[in-house]
């Protein structure tokens, strides 16, 4: 952290902000410039000081601003782990050099529905069949999804076919509950500052997918993923899903595609996008997908259903079988031109 006095600053007001540093067990070091005096820190402020430190500076007199120097989210911040996060899902590893896809209906509607879909996408090389059996919807008319029976659902389709699992869990009661059935757990935009939810998934042993909320900044997003974090798991992929659009006349939300550099160079955790939600018409979800790729994510996930238009929710924006192989197929091309291994 660094304290900006102001030009006219007097010698006593200098003092009494290394005074005040002094006093909360820390060292300052004054550096004196041209017509202005800064004064550093020079030693460890603790996380939860940080903030109350920082406002109690900037009133005292004479003070222009304080900057902190680091981040202040330390545990998914690059700066205090500098080697990259793989983050295992059963034999899967993300955040490597192979594309990890992921895919499947938005909601379980049935065994038959769901097995559709996991034959498909697992055929054209998805290793992770998603499906929400809790669904947070805008409307409590909206189908709700089929809760428990759906988690049973998911944990059949996942031992019949292979494939890694993951659902969304909308209840921090839920958590242990749901971490029985599948292999990874969702946190969706809804509740990505939902911390109650955040603290039970930070205490499960399983890997978290944490999407981005569609309103939430950057530093919103790496705090969330810091709640997780703290409570001990470091398996967290993070998912960019669309923020909020300048108007939806054309697409449901809108990718931050320059948000997959910037997660990837400020935090170690893997970035996946999902271009479903992102444009909320199957017909652009390819595009923003290998947009994606190519800006560096290290996956996808994609919402296939084996019938859109018959589809309980998001019908609108899900690929059919066809279309997603189509997808698979380029985003080995781009996958494979920007030095990713994506050999489904
Ligand atoms: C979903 O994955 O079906 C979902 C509800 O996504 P989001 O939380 O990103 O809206
Ligand atoms: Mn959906």
């Amino acid at each position: 952290m660094i304290v900006l006095m102001h030009a006219g600053a007097s010698e006593s007001e200098v003092q009494a902000v290394s005074d005040l540093i002094a006093d909360r067990g820390l060292k300052p070091l004054q550096l004196p410039g041209g017509d202005h005096t800064a004064i550093g820190i020079a030693s460890a402020i603790s996380p939860d000081e940080r903030e109350s430190l920082a406002d109690v500076l900037r009133s005292m007199a004479g003070v222009s601003n304080v900057v902190h120097v680091s981040r202040p989210y330390k545990l998914a911040s690059r700066e205090f782990h500098r080697a990259s996060t793989f983050v295992s899902v059963k034999d899967i590893v993300i955040g490597g050099r192979d594309l990890v896809v992921m895919a499947g209906p938005c909601a379980i509607e049935s065994h038959e529905q769901l097995m559709a879909a996991a034959t498909a996408v697992k055929a054209s090389g998805a290793r992770v069949l998603r499906g929400g059996a809790f669904k947070p919807r805008t409307s409590p008319y909206s189908f709700q999804g089929l809760q428990r029976d759906g988690l049973r659902i998911m944990r059949d389709v996942g031992m019949q076919t292979g494939l890694a699992t993951v659902t969304e869990v909308i209840d921090p009661h839920d958590v242990d509950t749901v971490a029985e059935h599948v292999d990874m757990l969702q946190i969706g935009a809804r509740n990505m500052q939902n911390y109650a939810l955040l603290v039970a998934a930070g205490r499960s042993s399983k890997p978290i997918l944490l999407k981005r909320g569609p309103s939430a900044t950057i530093d919103e997003f790496l705090f969330a993923a810091e709640y997780i974090l703290h409570e001990g798991n470091d398996q967290i992929v993070l998912c960019e899903r669309g923020v909020l659009p300048l108007d939806r006349t054309y697409t449901r939300n809108t990718l931050d595609v320059a948000a997959v550099p910037v997660l990837k160079e400020i935090s170690h955790l893997p970035v996946i996008v999902d271009p479903s939600h992102a444009t909320g018409h199957a017909r652009y979800v390819q595009a923003a997908a290998l947009a994606a790729i190519a800006a560096g994510a290290d996956g996808l996930i994609v919402e296939v259903h084996p019938e859109p238009r018959r589809a309980l929710s998001d019908g609108q924006q899900s690929l059919t079988p066809e279309g997603f192989s189509e997808l698979m197929q380029a985003a080995a091309r781009v996958g494979g031109a920007v030095g990713r291994t994506a050999d489904w």
